[in-house]
């Protein structure tokens, strides 16, 4: 992809703080992070998010974010590793990255934006809504 800062990153035509690479995927430091330290995984091919990516390659690269969070807990109380997928759930750079991020015990960042409880029967409607679409 032509205009997509990461395959810039692959390619070597932007710098990028290195810290991991194979022969699919490479790990790098996020330019704003959460924590220091907070790392993104990717394949070096171009996939827009989880829907488009081959399952062999999303196993790949969540083996290396495995790798880095083995690394990272040695040195943090916790780590997150997220996926954002589309830009209502926050995903801004649309080739596929697993964030892998320190977290703290004193960070203060808490553990989830919200949430939204189920009203009086619709968690099983929204379970068979959802396994009946699953192929
Ligand atoms: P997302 O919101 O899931 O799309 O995350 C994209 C992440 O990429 C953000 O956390 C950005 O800080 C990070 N980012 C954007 N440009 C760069 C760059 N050139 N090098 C490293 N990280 C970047
Ligand atoms: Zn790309």
């Amino acid at each position: 992809m032509q205009d997509c800062i990461f395959c810039k990153i692959v390619k070597g035509e932007i710098p990028s703080a290195k810290i991991y690479e194979d022969e699919k995927t490479l790990a790098f430091l996020d330019i704003a992070p959460v924590n220091i330290g907070h790392t993104l995984v990717i394949p070096k091919e171009h996939f827009r998010s989880i829907y488009e990516i081959p399952e062999n390659l999303l196993a790949e690269t969540m083996k290396t974010a495995k790798k880095i969070s083995g690394v990272i807990k040695n040195t943090s109380d916790g780590v997150n590793v997220t996926i954002n997928n589309g830009g209502a759930a926050g995903q801004i750079i649309f080739h596929f990255h697993v964030h892998v991020i320190p977290r703290l015990a004193s960070d203060g960042f808490g553990p989830w934006h919200g949430r939204r409880p189920y009203k009086e029967g619709e968690m099983q409607e929204v379970a068979q809504k959802i396994s009946s679409q699953i192929l």
